[in-house]
């Protein structure tokens, strides 16, 4: 990772770089071409000045003395002087002797001088062997062209010349670069110097350290970063306290609810408990990362977290742990990534339903003999008391038959709800099963003038099932149908479905408001009590119908419509049957 410091640095450098050569390049070639134009202009003067001097020895053709001249002249000026007539051979030159020399008739600035035209050539001179500058113009006299002066120097001085021009600009852009590397130097300290600061108080904070704050001794947007960094360390200090305080109360709660109480994993990896839940496992002390079922050795607590894979909601069960009975309920918590467990022991609950369950079967049995015999007394008497004491004696029969019922439900609700009850699976031949519960229905059908009609699907015949237990179910609901229908008919409608069997039973009778829908499989609930205790009903038949159809691992439902009739549909899951 390159620190900021290091990239600002780098950024200037390049930048003085990149500037530094430009100005370099661009300021050699400026100041080469001025100069050299300059130097041009010069010699041109030079040569016009000299041009009066040298025209005489030309028009007479004294190349002799001109030589001389030239000599003479070249080495005060510091330059080579070279004369040259129309017909390009040198007459006279100020570094070499002229009679050595080639004719100079093919050299550009020679030919431009020839055509009256100043010139100036840089070239290689084989004479001197040096780069040199060459300058011509053409004498003339009187308009007549008589030859071409030539004044050139050498390039090298002319190129140290620059050189040390441009070796003085140089050192100048170094004093210029050092400085603005100082500048950029101080530059980046002062930006990275509050960055740093921002950066170690971070750490800090990221370690726990809430009381860290970020300096900055700006008046910039980095100022204004550490203001809202130490806004935010603030806030952050104040939530983190409110959460650990939050966290401690909750632990609290927990730790001191009654209820055992544990968290696990979806795996069943125990995270967290209270001693609730040590009273639970009989004292063993249960450890966190073990798994719960470690210390429950239920098959239940297994079963209930392979459920809750599949399940969104709560689970709510009892199950027996050694001698104790508790109400186990698990939920998912932290979106699903944790289940929460809540024992609550009903031992103590079950003790006292046990006593009350205990009590009604005792009593039912009991008041069975007794109340069997009033009635065979009742009867008796019926036919020999007067018409008046005929009327008490139906009353307290009525009466009596209501208890006799009451007993006879609660005993069988008693049977339904015994621990170890065992479901008799058999197969049933559904025709005869309602050939038969119509013939148990026949005289009071008959009495009341109703049709009871059994609507089968072909393709089904048979039916597994607990036989006696059904047979209940149907007593009950058609026992009702009739209780609570004056005219018309009862059907009977059974459907195979995917998974299911339906069975629709439908009736043409009074119907049930539907504020009492929601409440009448509860028991002793009845809709009209008057008009119940009449027809000797107890308000347990339909709590027995759902009680049975559970226990079958199916559902039951209800429409209605007062004053039209009433539907009890009934799914059984065909798991269990053909
Ligand atoms: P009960 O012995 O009083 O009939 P149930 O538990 O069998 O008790 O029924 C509860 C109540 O539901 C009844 O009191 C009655 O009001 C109502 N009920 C049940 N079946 C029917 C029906 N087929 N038509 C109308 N009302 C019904």
């Amino acid at each position: 990772m390159k620190h900021i410091f290091t990239k600002i640095f780098l950024g200037f450098l390049s930048v003085i770089l990149i500037f530094t050569l430009t100005i370099l390049y661009f300021s050699y070639q400026i100041i080469k071409e001025s100069y050299q134009n300059n130097l041009k202009q010069n010699l041109i003067n030079i040569n016009h000045t000299l041009e009066p001097e040298l025209m005489p020895y030309l028009i007479d053709n004294n190349t002799h003395e001109l030589d001389s001249l030239v000599k003479f002249l070249g080495n005060n000026l510091k330059a080579r002087i070279t004369l040259i007539n129309l017909a390009g051979v040198v007459l006279a030159d100020s570094k070499a002797n002229p009679m050595n020399m080639e004719n100079h008739a093919d050299r550009p600035e020679i030919i431009s001088a020839l055509t009256n035209q100043e010139a100036s050539s840089v070239r290689h001179s084989f004479t001197v062997n040096k780069d040199m500058l060459y300058v011509a113009i053409p004498i003339k006299s009187d308009g007549k062209l008589l030859g071409v002066s030539r004044i050139s120097i050498y390039m090298d001085e002319f190129d140290s010349l620059i050189n040390k021009l441009i070796f003085k600009i140089l050192e100048l852009l170094i004093y210029v670069a050092i400085l603005i590397l100082l500048f950029a130097a101080l530059f980046s300290i002062r930006i990275t110097k509050p960055i740093n600061n921002l950066v170690l108080t971070a750490k800090l904070l990221a370690s726990g350290d809430f009381k860290a704050r970020a300096t900055a001794n700006t008046k910039d947007e980095l100022k204004l970063l550490a203001d809202v960094f130490n806004n935010m360390t603030e806030k952050l200090e104040l939530y983190f306290n409110q959460t650990v305080q939050q966290k401690e109360e909750l632990s609290n709660i927990i730790y001191s609810i009654q209820e055992g109480l544990v968290v696990t994993s979806t795996q069943g990896r125990i995270i967290q408990f209270n001693p609730g839940f040590t009273k639970a496992t009989n004292g063993a002390t249960p450890l966190v990362g073990k798994f719960i079922w470690e210390y429950l050795r239920e098959n239940q607590i297994a079963k209930i977290i392979k459920k809750m894979e599949s399940s969104t909601s709560a689970i709510t069960t009892e199950i027996q742990i050694k001698d104790d009975y508790f109400l186990c309920s698990v939920n998912h918590i932290n979106t699903n990534k944790e289940l929460v467990f809540i024992f609550s022991n009903i031992s103590e609950l079950k003790k006292f339903e046990n006593i009350k369950k205990e009590i009604v079967v005792n009593v039912s049995h009991e008041l069975r003999t007794p109340l069997t015999v009033i009635k065979g007394y009742l009867e008796t008497l019926e036919d020999d008391v007067d018409e008046k004491n005929r009327n008490y004696i139906k009353i307290i029969k009525n009466h009596t038959d209501r208890l006799i019922n009451i007993v006879q439900d609660l005993l069988t609700i008693s049977q339904l709800e015994e621990k170890n009850l065992k479901i008799n699976y058999e197969s049933i031949d559904l025709s005869k099963f309602f050939i038969n519960i119509n013939e148990t229905f026949i005289n009071k059908l008959r009495e009341k003038d109703l049709a009871l009609k059994i609507e089968l699907d072909n393709n089904i015949n048979s039916i597994v099932a607990d036989s006696f237990k059904l047979e209940q179910v149907f007593i009950n609901l058609i026992d009702n149908a009739i209780k609570y229908s004056e005219t018309g008919e009862i059907t009977i409608n059974v459907r195979n479905n995917d998974e299911s069997i339906r069975f629709e039973i439908t009736d043409t009778g009074i119907g049930i408001p539907e504020k009492d829908l929601e409440r009448i499989f509860e028991r002793f609930y009845t809709v009209d009590k008057s008009r119940s205790r009449q027809m000797a009903g107890t308000g347990l038949g339909l709590a027995i119908v759902k009680h049975i159809v559970l226990l079958h691992r199916g559902k039951i439902t209800v429409e209605s419509t007062t004053g039209k009739g009433s539907r009890f549909i009934i799914v059984l899951p065909s798991g269990n049957l053909n």
